[in-house]
């Protein structure tokens, strides 16, 4: 009784251990990316791929109806909190206006179940040290708005047509499949993590810290690193929620409920890897709040979640290793 799945940017870093994940768990899957960001490589052997763009409606609805797709988990976006402050209209457009169409699709289609990948940048600079998903939002950044409006339109479409959906609001997530089947190739890559791990490998010549004067325990930046595997066991999980109950939707932070700082994070990559990567300290980041940490019983309680990879030197490791075997190019 298991339906196809279709999952948007399943060519992603996320999309493409949420294809795994899915597999896993038995269900079929069906993938869309318009490969921008992507890799066709990253997605397994023998799932359908299809080069196309989320924004495409017809596509998309040709597609749906080929597969007989009865969920739709939608992680193709765009991510960088830096570039949406440049160039907040491509935010808008791939993370809202594309969203849109897909959502219309979807309930053109007769698709009744949608899983968002949302951001803990809805939360903007929270003023609790852990945010529950009954905190206001308020994003500092178009990013984080751009995918709150996606939020928006998603419960009001639910509340007027029949579909259910569940937001996953990540914290920040990092590391890889522990089995090494797929991993971050991220080109020209800004996340802390992967930059780090580029840099103990020698790819990069240093780490820029981005701010040393947040009200933090060290002043730089506090995050709650979630590792990949984890956040895309939360998906399926709530998947199975949402099919199980047709009539629930639900919004859930995805994070462990504790921070590092830059420099710990730094720390452990020097731990793992056995070197010293070169930090440089430099002005904060546009758009960068200093500390946003996860309340996580909502997603611990409602699909009985089982966080298994919390150790940041496990979520170092697993990138690390997967920078290691994936090829030797220097980064973008
Ligand atoms: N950061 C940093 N150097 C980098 C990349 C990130 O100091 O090269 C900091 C950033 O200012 C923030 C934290 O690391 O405090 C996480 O940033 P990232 O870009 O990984 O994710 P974000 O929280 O912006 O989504």
């Amino acid at each position: 009784n298991k339906f196809s799945v279709l999952v948007t940017g399943g060519a992603g870093y996320i999309g493409s251990h949420a294809v795994l994940a899915l597999q896993d768990a038995g269900w079929p899957v069906v993938v869309v990316d318009n490969l921008v960001t992507g890799f066709r490589s990253a997605v397994s052997e023998g799932v359908p791929f299809h080069e196309v763009d989320v924004g495409d409606g017809k596509a998309v609805r040709s597609i749906l109806r080929e597969h007989g797709i009865g969920a739709i988990m939608h992680f193709a976006g765009s991510v960088v909190v830096p570039e949406s402050v440049e160039n907040p209209l491509k935010y808008y457009d791939n993370n809202t206006a594309r969203s849109r169409v897909l959502i219309e699709a979807a309930i053109k289609e007769g698709v009744r179940h949608f899983v968002f990948s949302s951001t803990a940048a809805v939360y903007g600079e929270p003023d609790t040290a852990r945010v529950s998903e009954d905190s206001p939002t308020r994003p500092i950044n178009p990013y984080g708005m751009s995918k709150l409006m996606t939020e928006a339109m998603l419960r009001d479409v639910t509340n007027a047509h029949d579909l259910n959906h569940c937001i996953l609001r990540y914290f920040n997530v990092a590391g890889a499949d522990p089995q090494g089947r797929t991993g971050q190739s991220t080109q020209g890559a800004t996340h802390l993590i992967k930059v780090a791990v580029e840099a103990a490998l020698g790819k990069r010549s240093h780490v820029a810290i981005f701010g040393g004067d947040f009200e933090t325990r060290d002043g730089t930046g506090v995050r709650d690193y979630i590792h990949v595997s984890d956040l895309v066991a939360a998906h399926v999980l709530a998947l199975e929620a949402l099919v199980e109950k047709p009539d629930a939707s639900m919004t859930l932070n995805c994070g462990y409920g504790r921070g590092y700082s830059v420099r710990e994070v730094l720390d452990a990559v020097d731990r793992v890897s056995g070197g010293e990567v070169e930090r440089r300290q430099e002005p904060r980041r546009a758009g960068d709040p200093g500390e946003l940490i996860s309340e996580n019983a909502r997603l611990l309680a409602t699909v009985l979640w089982q966080p298994r990879h919390q150790n940041i030197d496990e979520i170092v490791g697993h990138a690390l290793a997967w920078e290691r075997q994936s090829a030797l190019e220097p980064a973008g």
